[in-house]
């Protein structure tokens, strides 16, 4: 069989959306319940989509605050972006619109493959943003949107499902591939 497809993929976001315990309950199946700010890391799993294995590399990016909104790196051969605000937090998603102005700048493109995602559902008392909030600026993105809780690994895994299908359909339009 040829090599897998290789696909790397950014997850960015404001400090403490939850970046790092997304990307380790997807990859290692376990919820970390301890905060370090996160130097960045990347982690490598395969995925299987539809039928197809496609090896990952996730980066998991330092936290980003309006003055270090991502560099180069994390926009040079980068085939995707996880986008992530937490529903507990308005102001993580206005840190998310600035992340995406920042991303389209570097990139110097209208769109990016990208699943927006708002996560820390398990914290429903504390909400600040409804669904409609996250799922009206995806489709005005045109990108994907989904609500998850790094607590539930399926949640976790839904995400990157959607991630692989928008990196595929922005490669392969019409699917057939
Ligand atoms: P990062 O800076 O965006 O990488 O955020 P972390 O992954 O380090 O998470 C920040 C804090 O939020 C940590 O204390 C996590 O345990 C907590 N956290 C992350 N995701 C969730 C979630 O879905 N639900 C709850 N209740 N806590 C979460």
């Amino acid at each position: 069989m040829a090599n897998p497809k290789s696909r790397t993929i950014v997850v960015c976001g404001a400090p403490a959306v939850g970046k790092s315990s997304l990307t380790i309950q997807f990859v290692e199946n376990h919820f970390v319940d301890s905060y370090y700010p996160t130097i960045q890391s990347a982690y490598n799993k395969v995925i299987r989509f539809r039928g197809q294995e496609i090896a990952a590399e996730i980066i998991d990016t330092a936290g980003q605050d309006e003055h270090s909104i991502l560099s180069s790196t994390h926009t040079v051969g980068i085939h995707g972006y996880v986008l992530v605000y937490s529903i507990t937090s308005r102001q993580s998603l206005e840190l998310a619109k600035l992340i995406r102005e920042k991303i389209l700048n570097f990139k110097g493109t209208d769109s990016v493959p990208m699943v927006l995602v708002g996560n820390k559902t398990d914290l429903h008392m504390q909400r600040q943003l409804t669904p409609e909030d996250g799922r009206d600026l995806a489709s005005k993105w045109g990108c994907s949107w989904i609500e998850a809780s790094a607590k539930l690994h399926e949640t976790t895994t839904r995400i990157f499902d959607l991630m692989i299908a928008e990196i595929e359909k922005s490669i392969n339009p019409d699917g057939d591939g």
